[in-house]
């Protein structure tokens, strides 16, 4: 199972220790010939979410990736991920991929307070004595889902996982809690899909 990490800015670095230890090929994507490379899932690190999109236009990698991601390509996205994927942002006129129905909050705990961590339920994954370790860094939230998107997980009653088909996305950083299970889940998904 070949994962693609899109590496033009944020902590992709993270996301590919884990996706090798549970046994995928990993490649990074850091320009639009990398694309040209076939790969059954995509995953949007955490970073800055205006820098990212701002290159992945520049570099000519942004329509590809939106059409991948809408025919159904896997992807698995944390904190700037999350806000790329939105179909709508509370707080920024900026318009990211889009495919994912939900609106999110950017920075929605305001600069001081972005950064902490909880131990939480995530649907299917964590639960009870297993709760998932969730580091929270200048996160965003999801304030509404529409459509079929399922509520994965949420804290202090914010949604902060959920997923939609071949898409999910959390609003913290799975990669830096030393919990795998959730990158175990995405690879699951594509198995499924590529079943
Ligand atoms: N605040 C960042 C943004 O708006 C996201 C932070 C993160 O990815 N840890 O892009």
């Amino acid at each position: 199972m070949v994962i693609a990490v899109l590496a033009v800015q944020g902590a992709f670095i993270e996301h590919e220790k884990v996706l090798k230890e549970i046994g995928a090929e990993v490649f990074e994507l850091r320009k639009k010939e990398d694309l040209d490379r076939p790969f059954d899932g995509l995953v949007l690190p955490g970073g800055e979410s205006t820098v990212q999109q701002k290159l992945l236009k520049e570099l000519g990698m942004f329509d590809i990736l939106k059409k991948k991601i809408q025919d159904g390509l896997p992807v698995f996205a944390t904190c700037a991920g999350l806000i790329l994927l939105a179909e709508k942002l509370s707080n920024d006129d900026r318009k990211g991929f889009q495919t994912l129905p939900v609106t999110v909050k950017r920075n929605a705990y305001g600069r001081q307070l972005g950064s902490f961590h909880r131990d939480g339920i995530v649907r299917g994954i964590a639960q009870d004595e297993t709760l998932f370790p969730m580091e929270f860094i200048q996160a965003p939230y999801i304030e509404e889902v529409r459509g079929d998107t399922e509520v994965l997980a949420k804290v202090d009653d914010h949604i902060v996982a959920v997923r939609n088909k071949n898409q999910l996305a959390m609003a913290f950083h799975p990669e830096l809690s030393g919990d795998d299970r959730l990158h175990r889940a995405f690879l699951q998904i594509i198995q499924e899909r590529n079943a």
